[in-house]
C-alpha cells in the first residue's frame, strides 16, 4: 500500500508520473464522474480538494499534450506516448488548479471511491472558475526532468 497521505500514479507508459497528497483516504474523497462530452468518451473520474496537492513529473516533455475545448478556461494534460489523460488544469489569478483522474493512481484495486455524477453543463463561466478554485487542487506542480 502507498504510504498514508501519499498516492503515486501516473499515464501508462511512465511518461508523466505524479504524487498526490492528501490527508483523507480513498474512501472519503469526493471522486466525481463527470458528464462532459470528453469525459464521458474517456471515461474519467476526478478528485481535488483544497487540502491536497499534485506534483507532476514528465520525463518527455515532447510528449505532454494539453487539451481544451467549449469555454477553453480548463485543458487536459495527456501523455502522447500512451494517450492517458491523467489531470485536467485551469489557471486563475496566475495559479494552478487540477482535478486528478483517479484510474490512473497506481493499485487502483487496494482503494475504494464513492463516485458521483456531476453535470456541469449550462455552468455559468464565471460559477464555473468560482467553484474550481474553491475546491480543485490548489497545489500543482509540473516538473520537466528534460528540460
Ligand atoms: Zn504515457
Amino acid at each position: 500500500m502507498t504510504e498514508p497521505g501519499r498516492y503515486e500514479g501516473g499515464c501508462h507508459c511512465g511518461n508523466l508520473r505524479y504524487e498526490f497528497r492528501t490527508s483523507r483516504a480513498s474512501r472519503d474523497w469526493p471522486v466525481r464522474r463527470c458528464t462532459c462530452s470528453y469525459c464521458v468518451r474517456l471515461g474519467a473520474h476526478y478528485t481535488s480538494g483544497a487540502d491536497t496537492s499534485l506534483e507532476v513529473t514528465v520525463a518527455d516533455s515532447s510528449a505532454l499534450a494539453r487539451y481544451g475545448f467549449a469555454t477553453r478556461t480548463a485543458e487536459f494534460f495527456r501523455c502522447r506516448k500512451c494517450g492517458v489523460m491523467i489531470f485536467a488544469g485551469c489557471e486563475l489569478a496566475g495559479r494552478r488548479y487540477a482535478v486528478l483522474n483517479v484510474n490512473t493512481l497506481d493499485r487502483t484495486s487496494e482503494l475504494e471511491f464513492n463516485v458521483v455524477d456531476m453535470d456541469f453543463d449550462g455552468e455559468q463561466v464565471g460559477n464555473r472558475l468560482e467553484r474550481r478554485q474553491r475546491n480543485w487542487i490548489p497545489d500543482v506542480n509540473i516538473r520537466f526532468i528534460d528540460a
